[in-house]
């Protein structure tokens, strides 16, 4: 069998063996036809017939250090070599050092780590936390998020995720701040964000502060369309927790190491310099690019200090597996060793915010742009003037003619949201750039 013809084989193979044998998930079955890919580097990735593709979703927006980075391979490798599972009752000095990373990036206000497989069981275990830190139920959360699959968590989901699935209590939705769709007729960020914070202080009286345990946040929403807060808005949030003892959790699964071109997204957003504090941070994704699952929750001292002396009722097998905590300090080491956070940063600035203007100039489709960092969506509208997204037919051509010009594309409902690994080049997005620039074209003619 000549090469080509092998991997023709091995294409056919892979078809056949998922739709034969593999669960989706989010979707029903029967009409599923995945793209195949066999390795990437990078932000590339490849199928058998050599077909390549740059990789302008990092997956699931996870794969911040982009594919099979050396260093942090040869850091699993090494850990496998020495022990590749271990109880999580043990100390162990992989697990040590990759709470010790994770901590020294958060800052000072945090003390500990709980490490979970990944972002929606984070979400579930810091919930968990501020209901046993403030004794009291309720969890406060926004229509536009997504919070993971797990009891608590998807019911903390606001989008449709969640109501085929609202088996677990407590869970009270309001709407965070969007001035592109806003819900309280605002006509500037700082209107949006005044009567967003109006409206969530309306909700915590109305359901009885008494019996809220926490708000929990996407710091930036993701799923949800990367929709970054206006100014004050976090501020105002961390004011409304400390006037009615609510635990705050930042929700940075998607937002953090890296993506907004910051360690975490709310240090991005710091304002005049000021950073506001959550009490609880969950994390998974960027923290390892998902080379072995992993998440966590990382806690502030007040709450990880009540913990001295009662038990927390919460564990998993794997918390802290030592393949996946090796892939955490091999990927902590080399961003901090390659500038790869500063690289996103430096990217989103000089390269995606102009270059994403320059399309929205020039194609009508394109409704708003928003993002930092390499996190960025483009919102799709059939009319600039009622904001109507576009239909899926839209969406699904827009689909075909990015992946026909060798890019994997990120939608979620009508947008295109721009992910790209932090180590993009300036070449590669210049790359991309030309190839959406084409797809957009190839709708309008
Ligand atoms: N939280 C946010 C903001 C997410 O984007 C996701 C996944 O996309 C999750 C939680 C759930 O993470 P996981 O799929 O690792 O459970």
């Amino acid at each position: 069998m000549s090469v080509e013809e092998e991997g023709t084989e091995k294409q056919r193979l892979t078809r056949e063996l998922d739709q034969a044998h593999v669960f989706h998930s989010w979707s029903a079955q029967g009409a599923l036809n995945p793209m195949v890919i066999a390795g990437g580097l990078g932000a590339t990735v490849w199928d058998f017939e050599g077909r390549e593709y740059l990789d302008f979703s990092s997956q699931l927006v996870n794969t911040n250090i982009g594919h099979q980075h050396p260093a942090v391979v040869a850091a699993i490798k090494e850990q496998a070599d020495v022990l590749t599972t271990v109880a999580p009752a043990h100390a162990n000095l992989t697990r040590g050092k990759a709470a010790q990373k994770i901590l020294e990036k958060a800052g000072s206000s945090f003390s500990k780590v709980f490490f979970t497989n990944g972002g929606a069981d984070a979400n579930e275990n810091a919930i968990r936390m501020a209901r046993l830190h403030t004794g009291r139920d309720k969890v406060l959360s926004t229509y536009r998020s997504y919070h993971g699959n797990t009891g608590a968590a998807v019911v903390a989901t606001g989008d449709w995720r969640r109501v085929p699935n609202e088996y677990s209590r407590g869970h009270v939705h309001f709407f965070g701040p969007f001035s592109y769709r806003s819900e309280f007729w605002a006509e500037s960020p700082e209107q949006e964000s005044e009567r967003a914070l109006h409206h969530l202080r309306r909700v915590i009286q109305a359901e009885g502060p008494a019996s809220i345990a926490a708000i929990l946040l996407e710091t930036v929403p993701g799923t949800a369309g990367v929709i970054v807060p206006p100014p004050g808005y976090l501020a105002g949030v961390r004011a409304l927790a400390d006037e009615y003892g609510i635990v705050l959790i930042f929700d940075e699964v998607m937002a953090g190491f890296g993506r907004t071109g910051g360690w975490f997204a709310f240090q991005s957003l710091a304002e005049d310099g000021v950073v506001v504090q959550p009490d609880l941070i969950t994390f998974a994704k960027g923290v390892n690019s998902g080379y072995v699952p992993a998440g966590g929750v990382i806690i502030s001292p007040s709450i990880a200090e009540q913990f001295d002396d009662a038990v927390f009722p919460g564990g998993l097998t794997y918390s802290g597996h030592p393949l996946a905590m090796a892939a955490i300090v091999g990927t902590i080491d080399a961003m901090e060793a390659e500038g790869i956070v500063a690289n996103a940063e430096r990217i989103g600035r000089e390269k995606l915010a102009p270059g994403l203007a320059a399309l929205a100039g020039k194609y009508e489709l394109i409704g708003e742009v928003r993002g930092l960092g390499v996190f960025w969506a483009l919102d799709l509208v059939t009319d600039r003037e009622t904001r109507e997204p576009v239909p899926a037919s839209v969406v699904g051509a827009l689909k075909s003619a990015l992946l026909e010009r060798g890019l994997l594309p990120f939608f979620a409902d009508n947008r295109l949201h721009v992910v790209p690994p932090c180590v993009v080049t300036d070449d590669e997005v210049d790359r991309a750039l030309a190839i959406y620039d084409e797809a957009f074209a190839s709708l309008a003619s």
